[in-house]
């Protein structure tokens, strides 16, 4: 029997799926699959990995919801070209849909997939889901990437139309007619198969915030004490647990300030499918020879949280130990390491990358780049952070220093690493420095 298959991989849910809709009206029944990635999971550097352990939840949920309707879930763990290999001697495959992805190595990988598929002569089918706007969608008059993100977010909202806020109807469409159980499918791999073990980290259930903290969002999300400061959503968006047409459509109707913070994820996602060498190389030619210090014990006491500045070395201990980090302390951190540290925004972004539940490449790139001024958002590479200013104006009662730097204001706590104003002039003679040398090159 022919059948299509649906790819699942930042899209793990079932409702609002664009791609999963496609395929599901696609005539012929469906058979959804996941691949466990050799490709991404051999750079895993320990067996324990929360990330990991989210999405194979996740993906066991998927499959248990097939399985309820009467399909079959196919859950594969190798390089993905080589899997379809297997898949297509396997079964009568008639196409195969899924949702697109920006980043540089999913590029290369639906390219690979795609030529084989081909030669088999099936099609893949590639679907926008994960944003509203991709690639060319939003440019300037000029026809380029939008250099800043005010007049971006003015041209997103302009071409807005009501339905790309729709859902998909996929959830409704999976019904057993339209799925196929397949008697001869391989047992899906467990972890321990694959090598990993359970690693679990809190994450908020994948719902909607309430509307209630979506109302409150522009008064509560600058402060990393609060409870419900912000929505903690981003795990959800990263893995699609959450649709981003939902969370828009709840904060288009409750808040335009969320509205706009989703906006900066689509515009991100959009600078980096322009820009992929972003992703390791500062945007900014004239800043990509800054001479950073990259002190290594330095750097070590930035990543244990132990600068002696309490906002930054709170913001590494929750990173640490929950996998998140608030959106005000991200940028705490980020500007500490880079600008008092003098250390490479690349050697944050890498231990970011470890250690986010939400890591996204495009978003910490981004992020990453804008706090270090080198990025394609023109923001000014001159801007030094003052810890104790973002303290005063973030965390005015300590509740959050005192939740994660208990011994802060004691005798135990570290002496700051480096005095804030010499090593603010520090960074801007050396930023400056690097700046005006390449530029007389
Ligand atoms: C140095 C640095 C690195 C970052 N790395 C990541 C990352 O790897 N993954 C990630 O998801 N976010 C990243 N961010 C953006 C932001 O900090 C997080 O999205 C946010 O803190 C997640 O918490 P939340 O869901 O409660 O956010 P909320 O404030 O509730 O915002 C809702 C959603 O809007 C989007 N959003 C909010 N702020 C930003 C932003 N500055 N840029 C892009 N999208 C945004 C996110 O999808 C977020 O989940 C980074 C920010 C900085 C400064």
């Amino acid at each position: 029997m022919k059948v299509a298959l649906f790819w699942h991989r930042r899209d793990l849910r079932r409702h609002d799926n664009a791609g999963l809709a496609a395929a599901l009206q696609s005539g012929l029944p469906v058979v959804p699959l996941f691949i466990y990635d050799t490709d991404i999971l051999d750079h895993i550097p320990r067996p324990q990995d929360a990330r990991l352990t989210f999405i194979y939840d996740e993906v066991e949920r998927l499959a248990g919801q097939t399985e309820a309707a009467g399909g079959t879930f196919l859950a594969r763990y190798g390089k993905p070209a080589e899997v379809f290999q297997q898949l297509l001697r396997q079964y009568d495959i008639g196409a195969v849909f899924a949702n697109e992805d920006y980043e540089p190595y999913a590029l290369r990988r639906d390219t690979a997939v795609a030529e084989l598929l081909e030669e088999h002569g099936v099609a893949l089918t590639l679907l926008k889901d994960q944003v509203i706007f991709a690639k060319n969608e939003i440019l300037t008059q000029s026809g380029k990437p939008h250099r800043s993100f005010g007049p971006y977010r003015t041209a997103w909202l302009a071409a807005l139309r009501p339905d790309l806020l729709h859902p998909y109807p996929s959830a409704e469409l999976f019904a057993p007619a339209r799925l196929v159980r397949l008697l001869d499918a391989v047992p899906r791999p467990t972890l321990a198969d694959m090598g990993f073990e359970r690693l679990e980290q809190y994450v908020p259930a994948a719902e909607l915030p309430t509307d209630d903290l979506v109302r409150r969002y522009h008064e509560t999300r600058d402060f990393p004490g609060l409870v419900n400061s912000s929505t903690r959503r981003s795990v959800h968006l990263r893995f699609g647990t959450l649709s981003v047409r939902e969370l828009m459509h709840q904060a288009q109707t409750l808040n335009p300030k969320l509205l706009a913070e989703l906006v900066w994820r689509d515009y991100f996602m959009m600078l980096l499918w322009h820009y992929p060498f972003t992703a390791y190389e500062s945007y900014e030619p004239r800043l990509r020879e800054v001479p950073y210090r990259n002190d290594e014990t330095e750097f070590q006491r930035w990543c244990a949280g132990q600068t002696g500045y309490p906002l930054v070395d709170a913001g590494m201990r929750e990173l640490n130990q929950t996998g998140f980090l608030h959106n005000r302390a991200r940028i705490a951190v980020a500007s500490f390491l880079i600008k008092h540290l003098l250390i490479d925004w690349r050697l944050g972004e890498r231990y970011f990358a470890d250690k986010l539940l939400d890591y996204d490449l495009a978003l910490n790139v981004g992020n990453w780049q804008w706090v270090a001024g080198t990025g394609v958002v023109a923001a000014p590479w001159f801007r030094v952070y003052s810890p104790a200013s973002q303290l005063r104006s973030y965390d005015p009662e300590l509740e959050y220093v005192h939740r994660w730097v208990p011994e802060f204001g004691t005798s135990t706590y570290s002496t700051p690493l480096v005095e804030h104003k010499a090593a603010r002039q520090r960074a801007i003679d050396t930023f400056r420095q690097a700046y005006q040398t390449a530029g007389h090159r």
